[in-house]
């Protein structure tokens, strides 16, 4: 039976990173179909479905180069997502002493000391001065 099993994903994706996500993703929405009847149930249930469906097509899948380049996607994402959280998690910790700005030309995020009344901004990535209350 193992030995089957070995034969038959021999080429195949198996399960990544992203696969694993997908698996999960599916969960949820099986379980939020549980929670919602009616027709928003049903949209979850369909969407439960789908997510599955496509988990199970990239694990068997024999295409994997398109497979690898889906994972190293997800996981450009999910780095990003996780990074994005940690920066956020830091802004609000130090938020009691500092205000956060985004510089209105380069997005760049700075960061200055609170209760100095309204100040000019310099940013350091791109040299635009703005004028900010803190
Ligand atoms: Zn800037």
């Amino acid at each position: 039976m193992k030995q089957k099993l070995i034969q038959f994903m021999y080429g195949r994706n198996g399960v990544d990173l992203f696969s694993r996500f997908l698996t999960y993703l599916g969960l949820v929405l099986v379980l939020l179909q549980l929670i919602f009847r009616g027709a928003v149930g049903r949209i979850f249930w369909y969407l439960a479905l789908a997510v599955l469906i496509y988990a199970y097509f990239r694990i068997f899948s024999k295409n994997l180069a398109k497979r690898r380049a889906e994972n190293a996607k997800y996981y450009q994402y999910r780095m990003k997502a996780l990074n994005g959280f940690r920066d956020w998690k830091d802004r609000r910790r130090q938020s009691r002493d500092y205000k956060f700005f985004r510089c209105p030309s380069c997005r760049a995020m700075l960061r200055v000391p609170r209760g100095k009344g309204k100040i000019r901004v310099t940013c350091r990535k791109c040299g635009t001065a703005f004028e900010r209350k803190t």
